[in-house]
């Protein structure tokens, strides 16, 4: 399959290269801003699970370039971390090392010098396996690993935007995150494709529960607290399905919203908004697009990959590792 195939499969790919943006993913995250304003007034962002760059790059363009151009004597801070290493951008300090280890969230606010982020974003994905509740699972754990580095950098009132998969027990994380986000919305941009799970959570106005503040005990139980909650209104929603078809009474009892503290409340709690994002006339990530052979040129990635994993393969094939 040619280079010029993907071109013709995939506008936002060809698109990216045309406008020097490292991956077509940059995409997603400025039709969430158009949607969401997600830079105004903000000074210090976070980039988490950031290679190969094109959400940081959004960050310099949006955030670094322009306080630079205007003169700014303290021009914003942005701290991108990913495992895998990146090519520089510039204005974005880069972390290499793993989001869910202590050691990388220390390292990430280390940077911050005490003056908290207004913004953290996460495109975090698992390489994935295909069996969907583990991949769901991983990339769970990957956005409550994000979620406790929030906790540690982001100001009150702040904002986070993350990529999570819509399987079947996402409204659980949409729960935990609405314990501390008043404002939770599900956001899926038109860059994303629609065959795709993933979708992301548009969190504002951060509100830490009083004693949250860095990383620890509190949030793990706060997140408990709220998958016990889940757990027990789902289980009880599925008795009550259950003696609804057995002819009984207890279904009307659910939806009067009955049940005090464990039932239909956090039920309640796990509705959020959704959201399609991004101008229809940009592009259709689910169209092929004809290419005009007359004007068509071939363009070569942004930044070629920098460790690619097809070289670690070559080298353990050859047994140098
Ligand atoms: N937003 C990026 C961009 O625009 O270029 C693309 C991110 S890519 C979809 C997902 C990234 O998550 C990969 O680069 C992967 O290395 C990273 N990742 C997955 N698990 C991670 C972890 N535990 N810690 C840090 N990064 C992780």
């Amino acid at each position: 399959m040619g280079k010029s195939s993907k071109d013709k499969r995939d506008i936002f790919y060809r698109k990216a290269k045309e406008e020097g943006w490292r991956a077509r993913s940059a995409y997603k995250l400025l039709q969430i801003d158009e949607a969401f304003d997600i830079f105004t007034g903000v000074e210090h962002a976070v980039d988490l699970c950031a290679a190969p760059g094109s959400w940081s790059q959004v960050l310099s363009r949006k955030l670094y370039l322009p306080a630079l151009r205007a003169g700014n004597p303290n021009p914003p801070t942005i701290v991108a971390v990913d495992l895998q290493p990146m090519a520089p951008i510039e204005g974005v300090i880069q972390l290499q090392g793993d989001i869910t280890s202590e050691a990388t969230a220390k390292q990430v606010i280390s940077h911050f010098h005490g003056q908290p982020a207004d913004l953290v974003v996460c495109d975090g994905a698992p390489d994935v396996t295909g069996l969907h509740d583990l991949d769901e699972y991983v990339q769970a754990q990957l956005l409550l690993a994000a979620v406790s580095i929030v906790c540690a950098v982001l100001r009150p009132g702040g904002t986070f935007v993350a990529k999570i998969f819509r399987g079947k027990d996402v409204a659980l994380l949409y729960s935990q995150l609405k314990m501390l986000f008043p404002e939770v919305y599900v956001a899926k941009p038109k860059s994303s494709r629609n065959s795709s799970i993933e979708a992301f959570v548009v969190c504002r106005r951060f509100d830490p529960p009083p004693g949250l503040a860095g990383p620890g005990c509190a949030l793990q139980a706060l997140l408990a607290g709220a998958a016990e909650d889940y757990f027990t209104a789902a289980a009880e929603a599925e008795a009550a399905e259950a003696e609804a078809a057995a002819g009984g009474a207890a279904g009307g009892q659910l939806a009067s919203g009955g049940g005090g503290g464990g039932g239909a409340a956090p039920l309640l709690a796990r509705a959020v908004p959704f959201l399609s994002c991004g101008d229809l006339s940009g592009g259709d990530a689910d169209r092929t697009y004809d290419l005009d052979p007359a004007t068509y040129v071939r363009l070569d990635p942004v930044q070629p990959p920098t460790a690619p994993n097809y070289k670690t393969a070559i080298a353990l094939a050859k047994g140098a590792l």
